[in-house]
Order: C-alpha cells, then structure tokens, then sequence
C-alpha cells in the first residue's frame, strides 16, 4: 500500500502539493493527464509514468508519494491560501519574532506564480487587519534573486548590495521597505513590482523563469526592539527545470542553470536542517539561502513548500522529479 503521512499543523516544516489543470494546447495534443490525487487530507498521489514515448497510455511506471497535504487541479487559490499559508500569517501575528517562509517549487508553466500573485494580497490583507487591532506597523518589500545578484522590484530593479556582518547577520543594503496602511497600497506595490519583474532586459518569461522573486512583509511593534520584528517571506522559485541549463546553452545560460541548481540544493539541505532541528544550517551554499538565512536559523521558523506540478504525460519527467524534491525535503 502506498505510504501516508501523519501531517502535524504545527510542524517547523509542511510540504504540500498543487496540480494545475491540463491547459488547451496540452488538451489538443495526444497528452493526459499522469497525476491521480486522492484525498486532500492523507495527501497521497501517483504519479504514472509513461515508460516509452511511443505508447504512452499502455505501459507505465507508478509512482506513489504522500505529503502533507494535496491540492486536485479545480482548487481554489483561497483554499490554497486558506491550507498553506494562513497558519503562517496567525502565526506571525500572534508570536514575536517569528519568521515564516513559503516557497513555491516547480517547472516552469506549473502555476508558481498563479499560486503567489493570489496569496501576497490574501495575507496582506489579513495581516493589515490585524496589525491594525494590535498596533504593530507593516512594511512591504519585493526583490529578486537573479544569479548571484539581488534587485529591489519596487525601485525600477535598483540592485541591492548583500552583506553578512561578522555575527552572520545578512544585510541587503538599500532595499526599500514600503509602510503600507491599506489594501489599496498593496495592490499597487504587488502591481508595480510584478510588471517590474516582467519587463527586464531579456523576454518576460526567460528572466522570471530564471529568477526568485521574494515577497516580504515584515511586522513590527512601534517600541520593540529587534527581537519583536516578525517576517512573512513568500517565494516565487526559479523554473527548477533550469537548473538542469547545462548543456547546449551559452555560457552565461550554463551559469545562471548552475546557480539555479546551487540554489535550490541548498533550500533542500537548509529546509531539512529546520526540519530536523540540527544546528548545523548550510545557509551559505548559495545567495537565495544567504539572503533567507533568518528564515532557517530561528527557534521561531516555520516553512511551507508549496511544490507544482503539470498533469500532462510530456511533462511526467519533470513533475517526478518536482514531487522527489519535495519528498526528500522531510
Ligand atoms: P509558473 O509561474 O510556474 O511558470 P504560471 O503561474 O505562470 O506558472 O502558470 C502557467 C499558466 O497556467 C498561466 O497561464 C496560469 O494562469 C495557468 N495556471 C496555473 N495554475 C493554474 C490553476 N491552478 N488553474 C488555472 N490556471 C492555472
Ligand atoms: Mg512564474
């Protein structure tokens, strides 16, 4: 019988999965759909995995994982937030010092940003509401990760200087926190920053697919110090099909698929050391890691990651080795 797993909502670390829907052009073409979810909750699912390309529909190889929690292709985005990252936002609010984190994982096309667009607005707005009966001030800020380099996305892609001082503390000089007091300055900034992040110097889709956008909100108390700052970290991960930009690329290509794969590695080795509670956080093995350091080291640490995956039997390599990411990350 294929595994379960027991899913503890207090957990330092939660993996889930979502399906997208076969989309059009998949559904035009000779491709089905290879992932069969069963109950939400149990978070069990195959994987069917064509053996030959000939004959996909006859012969395959299955596949079974459980994570803690799964999402079928006609889930809501509110339900979505509602499982995976609302736990996250109370939390915020009701503890001092925590530091929650969500990642979005998987290829390209598999919905990372369909999923992250919905939920920065859902958990502003919830956490602005709050905020507002306990008196804590929110900033907002929005950069992205592109090779080893970060860029402030609500400051025209300004590049943003990151430094560690000599207690480890990781410091990215000049990015903007943007105090925010409603929805409506919300809206703007994830706009703003959003077209800011599609309209680099290269086509839209090749840098977002090769960057990690970093959504942040961070919650403070107007007198507290320090320690009583809180930070919500929502994550657009780079396509992790590029990773794999090795070979039959040029080569500023090959090092953008290197550090990709550096980067996400690294997540794997820091979410587990969060996960298992060791002291010992290889936080840097590469700069998405560097830069996220809090979000691993703390006593106050929650993580989600959200893995993606296409349903459509061309895109069965992929998504198998999405849900063995995410398998292995616990
Ligand atoms: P990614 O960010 O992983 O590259 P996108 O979020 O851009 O992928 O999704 C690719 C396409 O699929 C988009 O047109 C998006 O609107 C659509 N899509 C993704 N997830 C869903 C979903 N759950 N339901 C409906 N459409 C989706
Ligand atoms: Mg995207």
């Amino acid at each position: 019988p294929p595994p379960t797993r027991d899913h503890n909502p207090h957990a330092k670390v939660v993996v889930m999965v979502r399906k997208r829907p076969l989309n059009k052009k998949e559904e035009g073409s000779r491709a089905f759909d290879v992932i069969t979810m069963f109950d939400r909750d149990t978070g069990r699912l195959v994987l069917h995995e064509p053996k030959t390309k000939v004959d996909m529909s006859k012969c395959v190889d299955n596949h079974h994982f459980a994570f803690d929690k799964i999402f079928a292709e006609h889930t809501a985005n509110q339900e979505v937030y509602d499982h995976a990252v609302r736990p996250l936002v109370e939390q915020c609010i009701s503890q001092e010092g925590c530091m929650a984190t969500a990642f979005a994982y998987g290829q390209t096309g598999s919905g990372k940003t369909f999923t992250m667009a919905a939920v920065y607005t859902a958990a502003a707005h919830s956490i602005l509401r709050s905020a507002r009966q306990y008196g804590l001030r929110v900033g907002i800020s929005f950069f992205e990760i592109y090779g080893v380099k970060c860029f402030d996305l609500l400051a025209n892609r300004k590049p943003v200087n990151i430094l560690e001082d000599a207690k480890g503390k990781v410091c990215l000089v000049g990015l903007v926190e943007h105090p925010v007091e409603g929805p409506d300055q919300v809206l703007q900034l994830v706009e703003h920053g959003t077209r800011c992040r599609s309209t680099g110097s290269t086509s839209a889709n090749e840098t977002s697919s090769r960057s990690h956008s970093v959504f942040q909100i961070v919650l403070k108390e107007p007198e507290g110090g320090q320690r009583s700052t809180r930070k919500l970290a929502l994550i657009d991960l780079a396509g992790s099909e590029r990773g794999a930009d090795t070979a039959n690329a040029d080569r500023k290509t090959r090092n953008e698929g290197a550090e990709i794969n550096k980067s996400l590695l690294a997540l794997k080795e820091c979410i587990r050391a969060l996960s298992t509670g060791s002291s010992h956080v290889p936080f840097r093995g590469s700069k998405l890691t560097q830069v996220l350091r809090d979000a691993f080291v703390g006593e106050r640490s929650r993580t989600v990651l959200l893995a993606h995956v296409a349903p459509a039997s061309n895109s069965a390599e992929h998504s198998l080795n999405t849900l063995r990411y995410a398998d292995r990350i616990k």
